[in-house]
């Protein structure tokens, strides 16, 4: 069956003939515009063989990505979808549908075969659970080369804000020590079946083969890292505390001060580069 899976009322039509209905449990929030498909599609990833899909809902975006890559394989956690998917996905022998939780699917099981080649991530998550899908991914060390993903407008604000900047939150500092985020393209809420409440847009995520940083421990980086952004109305030592208990404030004034960093500055003003200074002398305080 080869139809306009952007069009709605072939999306309704669809969802009619197989019985079922958008579940907003699982963020099935479907794009309805064929360029911003294939805008997704083609700009995803430079030139790697395998696309991970995450959510191909009806596999509009699948279609478009087996068209131009050489393998896909698509996750998507909705059983009742993949009956669907069988069909509208029809001849394409390049895509592969797992009927899986990305949260609970091994990666390296899943895509070990295909790192020669290349492996990038395309995606339009469901918000309901994006920041956790990006850290699986990232925290997965499997070597992608591009992390394409739709967000919320402000999720994707916070990914490309730069380290110490006004969007910075844990989830920026986290993704810089792993990837470079750039935003390609904003994506208007009436292009989506049914409507979210807000905007999204496209944030590409080229992966570094080398680290920015080298931190002595990294559990101890991203302890920092989430420990500074706790709360975020505190100075530095009063966030620290409540990731490093082990330490008094004196302690952790004492070894903000010794990396040159102001002990009366907020977490979130710090560069990537002082909290890999911060959390090596936290390290070193902690053995
Ligand atoms: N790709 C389609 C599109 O662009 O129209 C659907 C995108 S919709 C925002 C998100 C999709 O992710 C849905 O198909 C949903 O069932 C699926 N999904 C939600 N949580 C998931 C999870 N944990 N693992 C895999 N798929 C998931």
């Amino acid at each position: 069956m080869s139809v306009d899976l952007c069009d709605i009322k072939t999306i309704r039509a669809v969802m009619e003939l197989h019985g079922i209905k958008f579940k907003k449990e699982y963020g099935q929030n479907f794009l309805t515009d064929a360029g911003t498909v294939c805008a997704i599609a083609e700009d995803c990833c430079v030139d790697s063989e395998t696309i991970l899909e995450i959510g191909p809902g009806l596999g509009c975006m699948t279609r478009e990505l087996a068209e131009r890559y050489k393998r896909v394989i698509a996750v998507e956690i909705d059983e009742a979808l993949i009956p669907v998917l069988k069909d509208t996905l029809y001849g394409l022998d390049n895509v592969t549908v797992v009927n899986s939780d990305i949260m609970k699917t091994d990666i390296f099981e899943l895509l070990g075969d295909y790192i020669d080649g290349g492996v990038s991530v395309c995606a339009n998550l469901p918000y309901y659970i994006t920041t956790p899908i990006l850290m699986k991914l990232v925290e997965s060390k499997f070597p992608f080369d591009y992390i394409t993903v739709m967000v919320q407008s402000e999720v994707a604000d916070r990914l490309t804000s730069s380290v110490g900047g006004k969007d910075c939150g844990a989830i920026t500092a986290s993704l810089a020590y792993y990837g470079e985020a750039e935003r390609l393209f904003s994506v208007p809420a009436d292009l989506f079946v049914p409507q979210p409440k807000v905007n999204s847009a496209v944030v590409r995520i080229r992966m570094h083969k080398e680290k920015p940083v080298q931190p002595i421990d990294e559990n101890i980086f991203f302890r920092t890292v989430k420990a500074s952004f706790e709360q975020r109305r505190k100075t530095l030592p009063n966030s620290l505390m409540t990731g490093f208990s082990e330490l008094s404030k004196q302690d952790l004034t004492e070894i903000i001060g010794s990396c040159g960093i102001d002990p009366r500055i907020r977490g979130e003003r710090l560069t990537l580069e002082e909290f890999c200074a911060l959390s090596d002398a936290l390290t070193n305080a902690l053995k």
